[in-house]
């Protein structure tokens, strides 16, 4: 006798519910998609504790027949699709007829349905049996209330997230659903209390208002691109508002949400040199097409479609959004919200133009040299007669750039590095030890770079990169202090979030305000900061504190050092000297003598080199005056 047997229908379903519905988020998403399918222009979704405790979709569509309802239960049971072909035309979100039983096998499902002629159905399904069926006089539409989620299935309960990541989740959901469908009016409740509210009047740029606020709807830019295969509409948002991740680009393929990298790239290409390394924009595109050009069948969860004709997407895709961009003057309004803030005066800005260091920060500096020195077991003095290579390298504090300093000295030759640095090794006149040595400038090249010399030969310092380390190491200092000054603010600054966003800064509050930033709820998503430390970067403090708070989004596991240290990286770019602006030579001697002074002056935060070297050895050569 053979062992292999066909399993019954309600083990196949949770098996299969394993798939589908995996989380609170894709029941919604799998109930929603069903509503839009209906054809309905009114979804109330309601949920408590994220989802876990009860999830209900009502909704105004064309409801199910008497007759159709227990087999709607039925795996593969769909009304979607008939024959083969029809999946090479799916213009609806469902087609695999496997929501309604992996749903029902693993929950308690209590479904009202009517198709607006006749009585309306009630139906109770408990973990995938039927208890109930009656007669009901409901009103056009249908409503699926879920409730003791996965409670037969305990291990996958457990895996389930915090309540604030499922409704996190679910709210995401409603957000691309509400988006994909501007006509629907969509309404997410969670606990009582609603999350979204979009009115369906078709009008897109609205719906983005309620998602990601009205500030960042005023700075998006109209895209519209037809071919003869694609019509492509929808939004892009201004270069000057980004954000550190690709998750605010939102796709669309005939109404559903998908990801899809090429077409990412696409819209990069046409973003390129407009942002930053490493941010991103926001867009928000649909793309409409006949559903013969792509394949939706692809993906278990349907994320990813693949298309037959994508080099003409993609290039309609860059060609729209470029066009957007171009078309409009990129200039940021004046109206910028940092002028809200009452401007400092010019005493009690840090005086960063070209000596970073007061001498508070000198001195700590000075003394956590020297600590690091002591932990070294060995004294300056000593270090200066017997200089280690191995020794410059302050491995007692890791950082998440000393990796990248130690690669770049990785590259170099050991005999090279060492007569790079051996001749360096200084004991300054005030008792301040500094591995770059005393040198003076002779000019500067292409505004760009400081050369300069002294006995040992010529010197380039890429004037950008030297301030990037002296502020940082100066900022470095600053976010690590318990106390310091604060600047209050006249008018407050106000920033504006998505619910989900919400939710990750609140959880972080503890965290941004060790580094100085105390935001305090302001209604809905919004929150304002009424003071912030008098060191923030002047006249940069909005951008400051917004960049702060989306490393802390970007990255929602953060701790608390990797905030410091990512928030001082950031602010050390902010104001510095860029390259091609000319600089005095009383300028150029501050900026190498508060190089001298930094801890690390030898690469900038983010890994490059600041300054190199020519030995008078090596020129000498170089001439052939010497063999
Ligand atoms: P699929 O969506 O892939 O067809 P489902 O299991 O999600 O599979 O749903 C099964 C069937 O139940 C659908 O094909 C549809 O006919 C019917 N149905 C489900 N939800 C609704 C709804 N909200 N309104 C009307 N019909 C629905
Ligand atoms: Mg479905």
């Amino acid at each position: 006798m053979g062992k292999i047997q066909q399993l019954d229908d309600l083990l196949s379903n949770k098996i299969a519910a394993g798939e589908v519905v995996e989380r609170p988020a894709s029941i919604v998403k799998e109930l929603v998609e069903n509503s839009i399918d209906a054809n309905s222009t009114r979804i109330d979704i309601e949920v408590a504790e994220g989802g876990l405790s009860r999830i209900e979709i009502v909704d105004n569509g064309d409801g199910i027949e008497s007759d159709d309802l227990l087999t709607a239960f039925q795996r593969h049971a769909t009304s979607k699709i008939k024959h083969e072909n029809d999946l090479f035309h799916i213009r609806t979100l469902g087609f695999r007829g496997e929501a309604l039983p992996s749903i029902a096998s693993v929950s308690k499902v209590e479904v009202k349905t009517c198709t607006g002629t006749g009585a309306g159905d009630e139906l109770s399904i408990h973990f995938g049996k039927v208890v109930d069926q009656k007669k009901s006089d409901s009103r056009k539409g249908t409503s699926i209330e879920v409730t003791q989620l996965f409670h037969n299935t305990p291990a996958r309960l457990k895996h389930l997230k915090t309540v604030h990541t499922e409704l996190g989740n679910i709210t995401d959901v409603i957000n691309r659903q509400a988006m994909a469908h501007p006509n629907v009016a969509f309404h997410l409740k969670h606990n009582g209390k609603t999350v979204l509210r979009t009115v369906g009047n078709g009008d897109l740029l609205q719906v983005i208002a309620g998602i990601y606020g009205i500030s960042v709807a005023k700075k998006m830019l109209k895209v519209e691109k037809d071919t003869l295969d694609y019509s492509i509409s929808g939004f892009a948002a201004k270069p000057e508002i980004t954000r550190a991740t690709r998750q605010y680009v939102s796709l669309f393929i005939n109404g559903r949400y998908i990801k899809n990298f090429a077409i990412y790239k696409a819209i990069e290409r046409a973003y390129h040199t407009l942002l930053p390394i490493g941010r991103h924009p926001i867009v928000i595109l649909s793309i409409e097409l006949d559903p013969i050009l792509v394949d939706v069948n692809v993906h278990p969860g349907k994320l990813e479609a693949r298309f037959s004709k994508e080099q003409e997407l993609t290039k309609a895709i860059e060609d729209g959004v470029a066009e957007a961009l171009r078309r409009t003057e990129l200039i940021p309004s004046v109206t910028n919200p940092k002028q809200q803030s009452i401007p400092k005066p010019k005493s009690e800005q840090p005086s960063f133009q070209f000596d970073p260091y007061t001498p508070e920060a000198e001195k700590k500096t000075t003394l956590k040299f020297e600590e690091k020195n002591r932990n070294a077991g060995r004294d300056p003095v000593q270090q200066v007669e017997e200089p280690r290579v191995e020794n410059t390298v302050n491995s007692s504090e890791e950082s998440i750039f000393t990796s990248e300093r130690y690669e770049y000295r990785q590259q170099k030759q050991p005999e090279r590095l060492e007569q790079e640095l051996t001749p360096d090794l200084d004991l300054q006149e005030e008792g301040h030890f500094s591995r770059v040595p005393p040198m003076y400038p002779v000019g500067q090249v292409h505004g760009t770079y400081i050369v300069a010399q002294n006995e040992q030969g010529m010197y380039i310092i890429d004037q950008h990169a030297a301030q990037e380390r002296i502020k940082y190491e100066f900022y470095r200092e600053k976010v690590g202090e318990f106390e310091y000054e604060v600047q209050e603010l006249l008018v407050p600054l106000t920033f504006e979030f998505t619910h989900t966003e919400a939710q990750v800064i609140e959880a972080h509050q503890d965290e941004l305000a060790s580094i100085g930033i105390f935001l305090e709820p302001f209604g809905g998503n919004t929150f304002i900061v009424r003071s912030h430390p008098q060191w923030f970067p002047s006249g940069e403090e909005q951008e400051t504190i917004q960049e702060i708070i989306d490393q802390v989004l970007s990255d929602k596991k953060t701790n608390l050092k990797k905030l410091r240290e990512d928030a001082a990286i950031m602010m050390s770019c902010k104001g510095s000297i860029k390259a091609n602006h000319h600089l005095r030579n009383d300028e150029m001697t501050a900026l190498i003598e508060s190089l001298r002074k930094a801890g690390d002056p030898f690469t900038c935060p983010h890994g490059r080199p600041i300054i190199i070297k020519f030995t008078t050895y090596e020129i000498e050569k170089m001439f052939k005056r010497v063999m």
